[in-house]
C-alpha cells in the first residue's frame, strides 16, 4: 500500500480498528475514530469532507495553527540541510540557537538544557537529574518525590509514579511503581483570596520526609489533564519557600502551561518563582514535531558533573533532532514577535463571555477560564462517545474526559471561530 493510494474514510477506519492502538483506548470496544486528511489554520479536514474547528490544539500543542507558512518554511529549510544527526559528540545550529533562546526566556537561574523527544521523557530526565544531583553531593538517601493529587506528568513509569494515584490507576502497576508522596491539591482558585490551610498537607509531608526527598514535582498554577484546576499563585510561592527551607529541589512541569497558555510566558511567573528544574514539551514546536526539554540550574549541572559518575546518565537517540529544534526555534520566535499577551487576553475575554451561559445550567458544577484555557466542569461524568459525536456535529473538535469539557484553542483562532466554538460547547453541554 503506497502513500499515494486513496483510501475511503470507511477503509481507513476498518484497517485502523483492526490494527491500531489509540491513546487510552480499547483494542476491541473503541468508539469510531475520525480520519483527518489535512489541516489548515484552526481547521481539521476530515476524509469525508467535513471541517472541524480544533478547540484543543491537538492536546495543548498547536499554537500558531496548522500548515503555518513560517513553520513550514523552517521545516523545509532544515530538511534540505539535514533531517537528523546524532547528538553524542556533535552539535548543530538549530539546537544551539534554541537552547540559548530557552535559557534567555525562562526564569534566570535555569542555564542548562537537556533535549529529549517527548514530555514524559523530559519528566523522566527531570526526576533523574534530581536524584543524581543528591547522590553526587553525598545525600544518597534523597530519592523520593513529593507531588500533588490530581496531577499529570506523563505515561512512562517514572512519570506515571507521580500522576494522581487514582485517575492514574496505580493499583494496576503496584509493585513496579516507586512509591512517592502525594499532598492534597490546593483548593484556593487562581483569583480567590488565598486560604493558608491549602499548604498544610504538603507542609506536613515535607517536614516529615525531607531527608528522603529529592524534589517536589508539580504543574505550576494549572493542573491540566488531572483535573483542570487553576490554583492560587500564593500556594506556589509557599511551595518554593518550603523547598528552600528543607533542601528539596522544585521541578515545575510546564509541558502544558508553557509558552503563554495561562497569560504569562511561563506559569511560574504568576508567582514570581523559579524552579530548580523545568520541563517543556507539547507547545515547544508549535505542535509540529515531537520535542521536549528539561532545563536546570548551574548548581544542579555542576553537582551532577562533579559527582561520582562525572556525567549525567541519559542520552536519547533522537536527542535535539535538527528538524524539531529548527521548527521549535521558528515557533518560539514567531510567538515572541507578536503581541501575544494581548492576544491571549482577547481569547480569555471571548471564552469568559462565550462559556458564561453554561454556568447557569443545572448539570454544570463550574465554569472557569484562565488565559486561553476554558473549562466547563459537569456535576457528573459525560458519556465520551456520545458527546464526541455531538461536538463533531457542531463542527468542533475537543476531547472531554470525566466531568471536564474544556477548550484550549490555537492562539490564531479569530473571534468568529471562538464564537462557533463556545456556542457549540454550550449547546452540547445543555443536552447532557
Ligand atoms: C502531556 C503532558 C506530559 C506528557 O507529555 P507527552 O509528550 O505526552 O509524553 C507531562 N506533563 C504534563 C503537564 C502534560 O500535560
Amino acid at each position: 500500500m503506497s502513500l499515494s493510494e486513496q483510501l475511503s474514510a470507511e477503509q481507513l477506519q476498518a484497517i485502523d480498528r483492526a490494527h491500531i492502538w489509540h491513546p487510552y483506548a480499547s483494542a476491541t470496544a473503541a468508539p469510531p475514530v475520525y480520519p483527518v486528511v489535512s489541516a489548515e489554520g484552526v481547521r481539521l479536514k476530515l476524509a469525508d469532507g467535513r471541517e472541524l474547528i480544533d478547540g484543543i490544539s491537538s492536546w495543548w500543542s498547536v499554537l500558531h495553527g496548522y500548515n503555518h507558512p513560517v513553520l513550514n518554511q523552517a521545516a523545509r529549510d532544515q530538511l534540505e540541510k539535514m533531517s537528523h544527526v546524532m547528538f553524542g559528540g556533535i552539535t548543530h545550529p538549530p539546537a544551539v540557537k534554541l537552547a540559548k533562546l530557552l535559557v534567555d526566556i525562562t526564569p534566570t537561574p535555569l542555564t542548562r538544557v537537556f533535549f529529549s523527544d517527548s514530555g514524559s521523557v523530559s519528566v523522566e530526565v527531570a526526576i533523574k537529574m534530581a536524584i543524581q544531583y543528591w547522590y553526587s553531593v553525598g545525600k544518597k538517601e534523597k530519592t523520593r518525590l513529593l507531588t500533588l493529587k490530581s496531577g499529570y506528568h506523563g505515561d512512562t513509569f517514572g512519570a506515571m509514579a507521580v500522576c494522581d494515584p487514582v485517575t492514574g490507576m496505580h493499583h494496576l502497576f503496584s509493585g513496579v511503581l516507586p512509591k512517592h508522596l502525594f499532598a492534597d491539591a490546593p483548593k484556593t482558585a487562581f483569583d480567590e483570596p488565598y486560604d493558608d490551610a491549602d499548604i498544610n498537607s504538603l507542609k506536613q509531608l515535607i517536614e516529615q520526609h525531607h531527608h528522603q526527598l529529592a524534589a517536589v514535582i508539580l504543574e505550576p498554577i494549572v493542573q491540566g489533564t488531572g483535573g483542570m484546576n487553576f490554583y492560587s499563585p500564593e500556594y506556589l510561592k509557599q511551595v518554593r519557600q518550603l523547598c528552600d527551607q528543607h533542601d528539596v529541589l522544585l521541578i515545575c512541569d510546564e509541558i502544558a502551561t508553557g509558552f503563554g497558555r495561562t497569560g504569562k510566558l511561563f506559569a511560574c511567573e504568576h508567582a514570581n518563582i523559579a524552579p530548580d528544574i523545568l520541563c517543556l514539551g507539547k507547545t515547544l514546536t508549535g505542535g509540529y514535531l515531537s520535542l521536549a526539554a528539561t532545563l536546570c540550574t548551574e548548581k544542579i549541572a555542576i553537582g551532577i558533573s562533579e559527582g561520582e559518575a562525572g556525567v549525567f546518565m541519559h542520552g536519547p537517540t533522537f536527542m535535539a533532532n535538527p528538524m524539531a529544534t529548527a521548527v521549535s526555534l521558528a515557533s518560539v520566535e514567531l510567538l515572541l514577535s507578536q503581541p501575544w499577551q494581548d492576544n491571549i487576553s482577547r481569547i480569555e475575554q471571548q471564552l469568559r463571555q462565550g462559556l458564561a451561559p453554561a454556568a447557569k445550567l443545572a448539570q454544570v458544577a463550574d465554569v472557569r477560564v484562565l488565559g486561553s484555557i476554558g473549562v466547563i466542569e459537569m456535576k457528573s461524568a459525560v458519556d465520551m462517545a456520545r458527546i464526541q459525536q455531538q461536538l463533531v456535529a457542531e463542527g468542533i473538535w475537543v476531547r472531554p474526559f470525566g466531568k471536564l469539557v474544556y477548550t484550549i484553542p490555537p492562539y490564531i483562532i479569530d473571534n468568529r471561530d471562538l464564537q462557533i466554538l463556545t456556542k457549540g460547547l454550550v449547546k452540547v453541554v445543555e443536552s447532557c
